[in-house]
């Protein structure tokens, strides 16, 4: 049964489904892979024994549901996150992706509407339009920023149910100040939700969003610990809110989504925090250290509190990105026409992707 008898076109889809990719960083098995924004770093020796001892300690009990609400992996998420969060205020799911699909389900939907400012991420107006809601596209500054006044004009004028804000912004990697996001949390009519996936590679004296929480009960933070904790295959993202906000999510989560292996390996992984916190800062080093470099060649590269970077200009980028893979390295072909985005990796895999991009331009 492996020919198609029809194609997708035959089925009877959804109207607003009809014509639409799914969505495809490309995973290639190349030598050195930076073009999804892990942490290159693997769980050392001695962390891969206390996972597979965790699994097997609750392995003999996998007959059974997990926690519905994972308390447990919820209170050492708020213990991590500081700021006085408690596990009340925190939520997780399969990943932040799913964080902001049960954000939509709960507060979008049909007849409502999500707003970002792109170059964004690309999944927002993905799982927006999927839940029924409607996008509107804004646009971040000529640098990638986005001052407050431009923000609160287009909130003004859209008057959304959700506005998504992205910080450190991806593909791009800047941040935003923490007086745009008090100026959106004053005009913005619905859910307020502050993508912070990449927090942990801020450079210094760029505050968190959690410090906005207390007084703003429509804010939304998210995190994940697929990018600083370098856990992006165990897929656990999750976010700090009011506990109401905690409230409407379990009317549209799946009962037991999060497996009691996610569970477990999650909160192992926490408990682990300084090894798999340990690389950030030779990532963020080796980051600085890159766009430096990529300046140093003459490009113009965005400023990046992230864990990647984005440069150009190029105005045949696919050809650039391909001379690249050829070489070995794939990155991605994101954002902006004229760029192209690279994860930081290991010291190896930045010379690779050095002598790759200077051949190749
Ligand atoms: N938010 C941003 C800004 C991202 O870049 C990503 C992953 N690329 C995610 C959310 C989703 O990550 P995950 O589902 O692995 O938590």
């Amino acid at each position: 049964m492996t020919d198609n008898a029809i194609s997708l076109g035959d089925l009877p889809l959804r109207e607003d489904l009809r014509g639409r990719e799914p969505y495809g960083a490309p995973q290639l098995d190349v030598p050195v892979r930076l073009n999804t924004n892990e942490n290159p770093y693997p769980p050392s020796p001695r962390l891969v024994a206390a996972l597979s001892a965790a699994i097997g300690e609750i392995a003999g009990g996998l007959n059974r549901y997990p926690d519905r609400d994972a308390v447990e992996l919820r209170k050492d998420l708020a213990d991590y996150l500081g700021h006085e969060v408690t596990a009340r205020n925190v939520w997780a799911a399969n990943g932040s992706n799913e964080i902001i699909q049960q954000i939509l389900q709960a507060f979008g939907g049909p007849g409502r509407t999500a707003i970002g400012f792109e170059p964004s991420y690309s999944m927002h107006p993905i799982i927006t339009a999927v839940s029924g809601t409607g996008w509107i596209n804004a646009h971040r500054d000529e640098d990638f920023g986005l001052e407050a006044e431009r923000a609160v004009a287009a909130i003004e004028e859209h008057r959304p149910d959700i506005v998504f804000l992205t910080s450190p912004n991806n593909p791009t990697g800047t941040s935003l100040r923490l007086e745009a996001i008090e100026a959106v949390l004053r005009v913005a009519p619905g859910m307020v939700v502050v993508d912070e996936a990449y927090a942990e590679f801020r450079r210094e004296g760029t505050p968190s969003a959690l410090s906005l929480l207390p007084g703003n009960p429509r804010l939304i933070v998210t995190r994940t610990m697929s990018k600083a904790f370098a856990m992006a295959g165990t897929r656990v993202g999750y976010l700090a809110a009011d506990p109401a906000v905690i409230d409407a999510l379990l009317l549209v989560r799946l009962p037991y989504h999060l497996s009691a292996v996610t569970q477990t390996v999650a909160r192992t992984a926490i408990a682990h925090q300084e090894e798999l916190l340990g690389a950030v800062e030779t990532l963020r080093a080796e980051r600085d250290a890159l766009v430096g470099w990529l300046r140093g060649e003459g490009l113009e590269v965005a400023d990046s509190d992230a864990n990647f970077v984005l440069f150009g200009r190029f105005p045949d980028r696919r050809r650039v990105w391909q001379g690249i893979l050829d070489r070995g390295v794939l990155i991605r072909e994101v954002g902006p026409p004229e760029w192209l985005r690279v994860s930081v990796g290991t010291p190896d895999e930045m010379a690779a992707f050095r002598a790759a991009l200077k051949e190749s331009q």
